[in-house]
């Protein structure tokens, strides 16, 4: 039997309650994969675990389940906890960016300006609607934090005291990233990658300035924004993070 769909809602989810879904969810189990009555879903809503909802009413716009069981508890948060701050590109990079990170386990996500950010207009719905088709396809039972863009400064500033800033430098300086990573096992860490044009050397000279903070290098290439802010999250995450 195919695995049943697995949708976020906001509700509270407890055993035996009756949950009038969505518009948008109503309409993908009725009419995108056709269930009736006694189809089955999976509902999460980043709090209260995974639950198995069974259709109870399927009216014209309206789709009605029950909650019949607890299948995973909420997880214990997974320390530590990484934070995504990037530059934003423009629109496909920034989409692209906010499904890995969410795919990578993220647990929040901050656009931030810079000197050479060219992209202001920055879409936190959009964003937040990524992120969460994201987590409802990747299994994750809670949804990365997405936060409002910030001046650079700013959002160093209100990183939560005692993270570890891994601060993607294209200009060579930085060392191998994975001899930082090594160092920095066990600490909320926060990823700094840099819109298309780069870190200006205004910018790059503060942030080495700055305490707690790691400059590395992602090899001799130049990437994408896009392709570092994913690389840095993958090593993260395989060195630090909850895939060993
Ligand atoms: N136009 C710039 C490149 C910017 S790449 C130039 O030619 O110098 C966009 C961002 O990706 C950078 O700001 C940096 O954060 C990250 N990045 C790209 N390649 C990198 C590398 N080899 N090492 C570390 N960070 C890198």
């Amino acid at each position: 039997m195919p695995v049943s769909p697995r949708l976020y809602v906001e509700s509270p989810l407890a055993g035996g309650v009756l949950l009038d879904l969505g518009e948008e969810a109503s309409n993908y189990l009725a009419r995108v994969l056709r269930l009736g009555l006694g189809g089955e879903a999976r509902l999460f809503n980043a709090r209260d675990g995974e639950w198995l909802a069974r259709i109870e009413a399927v009216g014209a716009r309206r789709v009605s389940v029950r909650l019949e069981s607890q299948l995973r508890a909420p997880g214990a948060a997974t320390a530590p906890a990484l934070t995504l701050l990037f530059a934003p590109v423009k629109k496909d990079g920034t989409d692209l960016i906010a499904e890995k990170a969410t795919e990578l386990g993220a647990a929040v996500l901050r656009p931030v300006f810079t000197e050479r950010t060219q992209t202001r207009a920055v879409r936190l719905d959009r964003m937040r609607k990524i992120t969460l088709e994201a987590a409802e396809q990747t299994e994750r039972l809670d949804l990365p934090e997405v936060l409002e863009p910030m001046a650079l400064s700013h959002a160093l500033a209100a990183l939560r005291p005692g993270t570890a800033l891994v601060f993607c430098d294209e200009g060579g300086g930085g060392e191998p990233v994975l001899d930082a990573l090594a160092r920095l096992k066990g600490r909320d860490a926060a990823i700094l990658t840099g819109p298309e044009g780069g870190f200006t050397e205004f910018e790059r000279s503060a942030l080495k300035a700055r305490p707690d903070t790691f400059p590395v290098s992602l090899g001799p290439r130049i990437l994408r924004a896009e392709t570092a802010a994913i690389s840095a999250m993958t090593l993260w995450q395989a060195v630090c993070g909850d895939w060993g």
